[in-house]
């Protein structure tokens, strides 16, 4: 085989697998695996991306189907930037003390192992509810909530938080970047009159990750990512800024 040839094959192969995956982002995903690329990157570096995570619900199995109905399961609306999680086609409304409420939160899938809803700050404060922040899955003592479906409604006795804000990273970003599972990291949003730098952006780092930070609405809206020019991450602590 020549090097035309395999070139030719190779790139039918791409595209392929490309439209088997669907979409040009999961595209570009697929092209990244096939070249050895880490997961996300783009022409050979990290691709920093920084999303605003809205509030939302997690639920397990069983809760589904006390919300959805019997033998319900979630249902796929739209793909995140990570592979394999999903923002639901099913909503669920989270009631607080004395019947305050969000009326339709949405549903991410795939379930967990224990329901959890994610907050703003600003959504637990009208909801009444003094949501501590942690990092998601850490809800030991955090306060509960009652969750209506259209089916049903479930009692949540813990599990209302604000999620820290994180950099999801696979390990050949976090090599680039100089930092480990676990380590924090400095953001640095540049946008028109409110630039802003967000400490502790905790890193989770594993094997098929994106390099992806997520902040809460109230973040996003405080430095205006919509309109920012510039995002830079740095490892905390680095001296970079003396
Ligand atoms: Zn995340």
């Amino acid at each position: 085989m020549n090097a035309i040839e395999f070139d030719r094959a190779q790139i039918e192969a791409l595209v392929r697998q490309a439209i088997r995956s669907g979409g040009l982002g999961s595209g570009n995903a697929a092209l990244g695996a096939a070249t050895g690329n880490p997961p996300g990157w783009v022409d050979g570096k990290p691709n920093l991306r920084v999303s605003i995570s809205a509030r939302h619900v997690h639920l397990t199995d069983e809760h589904v189907e006390t919300l959805f109905g019997r033998g319900a399961t979630l249902e796929p609306e739209k793909d995140l930037y990570q592979d394999g999680f999903y923002a639901a086609k099913q909503t669920v409304m989270v009631v607080g003390p004395r019947r305050r409420m969000l009326p339709s939160v949405r549903v991410l899938g795939p379930t967990r192992s224990a329901s959890q809803v994610e907050l703003a700050f600003t959504d637990s404060i009208s909801l009444g509810i003094d949501a501590p922040v942690r990092h998601s899955g850490h809800i030991d003592g955090t306060p509960g909530c009652v969750l209506v479906g259209p089916a049903g409604s479930v009692q949540l006795e813990q599990g209302v938080i604000r999620a820290a804000r994180h950099v999801h990273m696979n390990f050949a970003d976090a090599a680039h970047y100089g930092v480990e599972n676990g380590d924090m990291m400095r953001l640095k949003i540049t946008s028109h009159e409110c630039t802003t730098v967000f400490e502790d952006v905790l890193v989770r780092a594993d094997e098929a990750a994106k390099l992806e930070v997520h902040i809460d609405t109230d973040e996003g809206n405080a430095c205006h990512l919509d309109g920012a020019s510039k995002v830079e991450l740095t490892k905390s602590g680095c001296g970079c800024e003396k």
